[in-house]
């Protein structure tokens, strides 16, 4: 229960919508994380009655710093620290975007002739689709070695493992890496010890997607496709394809889908990502069992009733699709929270945490301040990547466990 509130304003006091200036303060005391989540509820309930602003003091807990929300007008967000403290997934997320610049920067010093690292990896946050697929032409080039993709792969879990990110599916392209002549087998490999490295070191549970690109031949995507079968039940959980979207409809690559599917590999599929409703309707009847990013679904009435229907996840990734989607001028601007009041099951990732310069945490607390997500919301978006997961069902169930232990402590 709530320790201590005292009430400087009415509670009874009409709602005035138009009145902007501050009408009430309220001073919170809580202890324990309950409490927090109470006082949270308590705010919402009340909100639009009469707060304007909330002060709060968490005398002995960890959140001392001012943690929970903040009151600007009457807009109220979660703040990055609770935020960090979520038990949290990342099902979008490649390889080769989601280096530390640190190690790039090291590992560029065996190229030759290489642009300014710093202002190539990481374009502004407004920028050509061009511009922003230059930054991988980097990435790519450094990690053409066993010993430099199990290094990517190691840190990329250890970085999402230090914001207590609980479970996370990596994806790459594999035959982008055999440059050096590594065999696409050695570089699956690679990546996979990586991974396995990383899990004994920090309380992450990881699986792998292998990426085929659409602007390749369909020929190509069927060889990942048989490397996936490969691996399957060896870290290796689904085949995505990724890359260009105009003048590649993934439709193209349906043989490869086939061929997957058949095997028993999930599939999932970038469509909608900065143009092309109609390829999200293509991914869905190949098969996709998830949408990578889908932000143009709303474009596509019909097949938005689909995804609505069939509650097919949506791979969000806010601060990507905010950089490359084009239709976007903030946060706020996202479709993502009309699909989550349709009923849609929206899933929060970063998608590429070098270029954007983000992790979860920034996601969840960007889109969390820019809607005003309730504490439901937030729950419902990490159920939602659970149960979205290509993860083995004692995964899953580890996953809701933890979540469960979490919110209810
Ligand atoms: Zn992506």
């Amino acid at each position: 229960m709530v320790s201590s509130a005292s009430f400087l304003a009415s509670p009874h006091q009409p709602h005035q919508p138009n009145e902007l200036l501050p009408r009430g303060i309220l001073f919170l005391w809580g202890n324990e994380l309950n409490e927090l989540y109470e006082l949270y509820e308590l705010y919402e309930l009340y909100q639009p009655l009469f707060f304007t602003q909330l002060l709060h003091t968490f005398q002995y807990s960890r959140f001392l710093e001012l943690s929970i929300v903040m009151i600007c007008g009457n807009i109220a967000y979660m703040k990055r620290d609770l935020v960090y403290d979520l038990p949290k997934l990342d099902l979008h997320v490649h390889l080769d975007g989601s280096l530390r610049l640190g190690t790039v920067v090291e590992l560029a010093q065996d190229l030759p002739d290489l642009p300014n690292i710093k202002e190539t990896v990481i374009p502004p946050l407004r920028c050509s689709l061009e511009r922003y697929l230059a930054a991988f032409d980097v990435t790519v080039a450094v990690l053409q070695t066993e010993v430099s993709l199990t290094r990517a792969a190691y840190e990329l879990c250890e970085d999402a493992a230090k914001e207590n990110v609980i479970y996370m599916e990596i994806r790459f392209a594999p035959l982008l890496h055999l440059r050096k002549g590594l065999t696409p087998q050695q570089v699956v490999e690679a990546v996979l010890t990586g991974m396995t490295e990383a899990e004994k070191d920090y309380p992450i549970k990881t699986n792998l997607i292998l990426c085929a690109m659409k602007q390749e031949s369909p020929a190509n995507s069927e060889k990942v496709a048989r490397l996936a079968i490969e691996y399957l039940d060896k870290g290796v959980v689904a085949i995505d394809l990724a890359g260009p979207e105009v003048n590649f409809p993934p439709i193209r690559h349906h043989k490869a889908v086939e061929i997957v599917r058949a095997a028993g590999l999930h599939v999932t599929i970038h469509a909608g990502e900065g143009c092309c409703a109609n390829h999200i309707k293509q991914a869905i009847d190949l098969g996709a069992e998830r949408i990578g990013h889908g932000v143009y679904l709303y474009e596509d009435k019909k097949t938005e009733n689909e995804v609505v229907k069939k509650k097919i996840p949506l791979e969000i990734c806010p601060t990507s699709n905010l950089q490359i989607s084009g239709i976007m001028n903030s946060y706020a601007d996202h479709p993502m929270k009309q699909y989550l009041d349709e009923g849609i099951p929206i899933t929060l990732n970063t998608d590429n945490r070098l270029m954007s310069q983000i992790d979860v945490t920034h996601e969840l607390s960007a889109v969390s301040e820019a809607f005003c997500l309730s504490w439901d919301e937030i729950k419902m978006i990490l159920s939602n990547s659970v149960s979205a997961a290509f993860a083995a069902e004692d995964v899953k169930d580890h996953l809701r466990e933890v979540h469960y232990r979490y919110f209810n402590r």
